[in-house]
């Protein structure tokens, strides 16, 4: 105990004083032995992937977000909220965004051998630290090939404040996985600092409108005026746009009448199973 307590207070800085009430001690504590169950958990399997639906305006799916999931012998379901800042601050992250990628590109192989799925496109959330490895490029690569996932219909989900870390390294690294078809997606796009400058420079294929703007746009004139933005952004650097966190059948109808024709949120699917994901509406194939 009076190790993390001085743990904490070297990282707090020098010259800075701090105190601890029990509750900020129980909740490091809670945090150190969470950490521990985590690399553990990953060995024993404890992590999964669910997938949530991304739809078109008919509500026919086009593909799905990969999102994981842990499931923690005593605490049951622990969000990704949690555990993903745990495991970037640790690098843990960087096995378990390996298995999640991993995990992913082997659904999307199998996927591709069903003639009535073979359309769908899997996104897979990347944190920076994983981005940041040196050989993030070759892991991908090797990965889509050892599972025989075509690169075109995979997408990879990156933040704004993640890029904005060291904007010439991502570039290089995206523009050589675009090179094989691999997709790019913003996620949480209007949430982060990213200027218009950065944006005309980052090889993307998609802007990901955060769902803090869908909730509100019903309500709040001034986030009706975001999405409108961010629609005619999207059209002019000629990226797809999707609405992520759609719950609502009006939230739906404003995002169609601003010019947003892709759609992903509880109103469609919550994250769910292979299984639940394979039996919603299909786009009417080419005959
Ligand atoms: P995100 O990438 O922005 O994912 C969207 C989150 O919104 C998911 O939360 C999803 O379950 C939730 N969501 C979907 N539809 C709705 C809706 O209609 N209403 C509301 N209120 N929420 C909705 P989840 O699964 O808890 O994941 C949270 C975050 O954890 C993700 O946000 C992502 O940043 C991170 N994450 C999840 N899986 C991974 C992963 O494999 N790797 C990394 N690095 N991060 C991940
Ligand atoms: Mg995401
Ligand atoms: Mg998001
Ligand atoms: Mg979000």
């Amino acid at each position: 105990h009076a190790d993390l307590a001085m743990y904490q207070a070297k990282e707090s800085g020098r010259n800075t004083v701090r105190f601890f009430n029990p509750q900020m001690h129980e909740s490091i504590v809670k945090r150190v032995a969470l950490e521990k169950d985590l690399r553990t958990g990953l060995e024993r399997q404890q992590l999964f992937l669910l997938y949530q639906a991304q739809v078109n305006t008919h509500g026919h799916i086009l593909g799905a977000e990969a999102l994981v999931r842990w499931n923690h012998p005593r605490h049951g379901l622990v969000s990704p909220n949690e555990f993903i800042p745990l495991a970037e601050d640790s690098g843990l992250i960087l096995p378990l965004g390996q298995w999640v990628l991993h995990a992913a590109c082997e659904q999307l192989a199998r996927w591709a051998q069903e003639p009535t799925h073979a359309h769908l496109t899997l996104a897979v959330n990347v944190s920076g630290r994983q981005l940041r490895q040196p050989d993030f490029v070759q892991q991908v690569l090797d990965t889509l090939k050892k599972t025989g996932a075509p690169p075109q219909l995979l997408k990879l989900e990156l933040t704004e404040s993640l890029l904005l870390d060291n904007p010439q390294d991502a570039i290089t690294k995206m523009m050589a996985l675009k090179k094989h078809g691999v997709g790019f997606s913003l996620d949480d796009f209007g949430t982060g600092y990213s200027s218009l400058a950065y944006l005309r420079r980052l090889p993307l294929s998609q802007l990901k409108i955060d769902g803090s703007f869908v909730r509100d746009l019903v309500s709040e004139p001034r986030a009706v005026a975001i999405v409108r933005t961010i629609v005619t952004l999207a059209d002019s650097l000629g990226l797809q746009v999707i609405a992520e966190g759609v719950e609502t059948q009006e939230q739906r109808e404003s995002l169609a009448h601003n010019g947003c024709h892709t759609y992903q949120g509880y109103l469609f699917s919550r994250p769910g199973t292979v299984q639940e994901l394979e039996i919603m509406p299909q786009p009417r194939l080419p005959t």
